[in-house]
């Protein structure tokens, strides 16, 4: 393994949440409608992730773990209509580079799963295994070969709570699959498939804050900004309830934050962030996805225009209800 494939592999693992985001959006993309996430000490020992999704074919498990191997982009032109969650074909050989996996697979049309070791980069021969139509990754021993970096995790609670924001985040963004969660042998979510983002930030928040969502929609030209926004009391002291999706990822912005904050102007008490769950569906040429490997900011075509849309729907709903 080298010194450069290593330090590529830091940028998009940082800790093992990130491996947790990763192998959750490939099984988001692979269609499947049942993921199961467990973790071992914070994800330092084990992060598992096993779907029920589309499997991969014996003759592409290799290429999987290949640095720019992407089954999601089929020519140059792909990059500016992406759909899936991943697209850049860098976080399977991120991961197998600093860490020792095992994945096992199986498609449908196929009898019999494949299964393959790699550890720190080096691929074992595939070998046949029992396993249903799906795939399950098990990444053990995180930065087991780049000590420096192993150095930079926090404690196995600040490690998992990561890993639980991580979850927060897809399952806030996925309610319609079945989601669950096991830290350290213990289930701490079961989430059943539900129709709406509503009945999920229960879950998550609570009931009362589940029920003291306004729902707010607005479609400007071609850009459809839809979610939930907290009733100002159930403002927080800090910004984690806000949670904002584009084309159903997770994205942080600044701006947007900004534009939120003066939609609920004169609403709050000092101090007090607003708490809402926002998604944004715009054509795909109007935002950015591709500004950082880890994909959690986005850069808009017309930033100015989202910020407008985005104050002014808060707003318009806010005047029509009764904000007793
Ligand atoms: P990307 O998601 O950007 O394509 P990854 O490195 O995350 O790159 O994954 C590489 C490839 O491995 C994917 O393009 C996909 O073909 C395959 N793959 C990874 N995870 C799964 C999964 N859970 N189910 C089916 N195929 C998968
Ligand atoms: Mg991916």
């Amino acid at each position: 393994p080298s010194v450069v494939n290593q330090i590529a592999a830091g940028e998009v693992v940082e800790r093992p949440a990130s491996v947790v985001k990763e192998l959750l959006e490939n099984a988001i993309d692979a269609g499947s409608t049942r993921v199961e996430l467990s973790v071992e000490r914070g994800g330092r020992d084990l992060v598992r992730v096993a779907d029920d999704g589309s499997g991969i074919a014996r003759e592409d498990l290799p290429l999987a773990f290949r640095p720019h191997a992407t089954s999601k982009l089929v020519g140059a032109e792909d990059l500016h209509s992406i759909r899936t969650l991943g697209f850049r074909g860098e976080a399977l050989a991120a991961i197998a580079e600093i860490s020792r996996v095992r994945c096992q697979t199986r498609t449908a049309d196929s009898e019999v799963g494949s299964e393959i070791r790699i550890e720190g980069g080096e691929a074992s021969e595939i070998k046949d295994c029992g396993c249903p139509v799906g795939t399950s990754f098990e990444i053990r021993n995180l930065f087991f070969n780049t000590p420096v970096r192993r150095t930079f995790l926090k404690s196995d609670t600040t490690e998992a709570g990561h890993v639980a924001e991580m979850f927060t985040r897809i399952a806030l963004a996925h309610p319609t699959i079945h989601l669950t969660y096991r830290s350290a042998g213990k289930t701490l979510y079961d989430l059943p498939p539900v129709t709406g983002l509503k009945e999920r930030v229960a879950v998550f928040f609570g009931r009362e804050l589940a029920e003291a969502l306004l729902w707010v929609e607005s479609e400007v030209d071609d850009v459809h900004l839809w979610g939930y926004v907290a009733h100002p009391s159930q403002s927080r002291s800090s910004a984690k309830g806000q949670y904002l999706f584009v084309g159903g990822r997770y994205v942080k912005d600044r701006s947007l934050a900004h534009a939120l904050a003066e939609a609920y102007r004169g609403l709050l008490m000092v101090g007090r962030i607003p708490v809402a769950f926002l998604h944004l569906e715009l054509p795909p040429e109007e935002v950015d996805v591709n500004v950082h490997p880890t994909k959690v900011e986005v850069r808009f075509r017309d930033s100015q225009r989202i910020y407008g849309q985005l104050l002014r729907t808060v707003r318009q709903t806010f005047l029509t209800s009764d904000l007793h």
